[in-house]
């Protein structure tokens, strides 16, 4: 690992948590800052865990230009990775100015400070920073939808259907311009669903579990048969470090765990294994309640992630029968203290 200082964004949400987590511990020598605005999606308790005196909290939005300016300066970043986002899809369908405002704005300023701090002029890094690296963490979804058939690679147009995926694509377009205009060391990963611990509650897999111990219904989109390509958040972590470190410039890479599962797969799976951990007086499923389906829901994503495993060796770990079992266990254990 080149990077000796890394501004990490987002890191009290729940993939920026489970990253620092992962990689204050394999990479103990680098400095990390992580500037997060606490919003209703961000919490300190994530980072519970983290006990090492080259972490920093900062306590900030990427939309204040200065204060990134700031931390630039103070600790001379030679490397950001960029998870802050709005990120709930239902959220941008009620709300959708935040979404512009961290995911478009955010992000253009946070590597437009990082580019001035870098660099004299376009393709002309400054000395010692020869190597600085700005990684963009985005999302499947801004390639819209899939029918029954057929994967997202990385040369699949971009066709978001959601005002989240719409920002999140506008934020992609803006770091690649970064690399073809002024020669910025940059490279972005789409990954797909994530799962496991520390996820918000408003989000599908806690939703399901929480609301099933405490004996209430569990809401189900439509049909329940959309489906998603799940992606246990530790072996995403893996690809982010993976990517950051030997990924090539401009490049972009999917990450995606193999691991197509419907709603009521993912429903009917937890459920079944709540059965067997915490039995009830009636099975679980009993309280699966179908409600009005989200407006211009996607059918399916689906990952092709040959390119990140085999140009650079990455492969997911679990898949989502083992992940799932570890992901109940965690908020099992979160819910009971509650
Ligand atoms: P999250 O909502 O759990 O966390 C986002 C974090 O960003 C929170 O801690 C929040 O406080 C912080 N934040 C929001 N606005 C900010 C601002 N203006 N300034 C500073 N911090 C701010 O999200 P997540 O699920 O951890 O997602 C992280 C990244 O991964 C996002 O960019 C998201 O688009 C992407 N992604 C997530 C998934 C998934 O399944 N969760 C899938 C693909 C891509």
């Amino acid at each position: 690992m080149k990077s000796k200082s890394l501004l990490v964004s987002g890191g009290a949400g729940f993939i920026g948590a489970n990253f620092i987590e992962y990689f204050i511990e394999k990479h103990k020598e680098i400095k990390l800052v992580n500037v997060d605005k606490l919003t209703y999606a961000g919490d300190l308790n994530n980072l519970n865990g983290i006990h090492n005196s080259n972490y920093t909290f900062i306590e900030g939005d990427i939309c204040n230009r200065k204060l990134l300016h700031d931390l630039f300066t103070e600790h001379q970043f030679d490397g950001v990775i960029h998870f802050a986002a709005e990120s709930h899809v239902d959220n941008s369908i009620k709300s959708p100015g935040a979404f512009i405002e961290t995911n478009i704005t955010g992000t253009f300023n946070l590597i437009d400070v990082a580019r001035n701090f870098w660099m004299d002029a376009p393709n002309q890094y400054k000395n010692g920073f020869e190597h600085a690296r700005f990684h963009h963490i985005s999302t499947d979804e801004v390639y819209g939808t899939l029918g029954e058939t057929g994967l997202f690679t990385e040369k699949t147009p971009y066709a978001p259907n959601s005002p989240y995926s719409a920002s999140k694509a506008s934020s992609d377009f803006i770091v690649r311009s970064y690399f073809h205009t002024y020669g910025m060391n940059v490279v972005t990963t789409n990954c797909s669903n994530n799962y496991g611990p520390k996820q918000h509650n408003e989000k599908l897999i806690p939703t399901i579990i929480k609301k099933a111990i405490s004996g209430e219904q569990i809401p189900i989109y439509g049909n329940g048969l959309n489906v998603r390509d799940w992606l246990y958040v530790l072996d995403h972590c893996k690809g982010i470090e993976t990517v950051f470190s030997k990924g090539k410039t401009g490049e972009t890479y999917n990450i995606g765990g193999k691991n197509e599962r419907n709603n009521l797969y993912i429903v009917n799976t937890i459920c079944s294994i709540l059965d067997n951990v915490l039995p009830g007086k009636e099975p679980y499923n009993k309280q699966i309640s179908f409600v009005d389906d989200r407006a211009g829901h996607d059918f399916r994503y689906a990952i092709d992630a040959s390119k990140i495993e085999t140009e650079l060796g990455w492969k997911a770990d679990e898949n989502f029968e083992t992940g799932i079992k570890k992901t109940v266990t965690w908020y099992l254990n979160k819910y009971k203290k509650q």
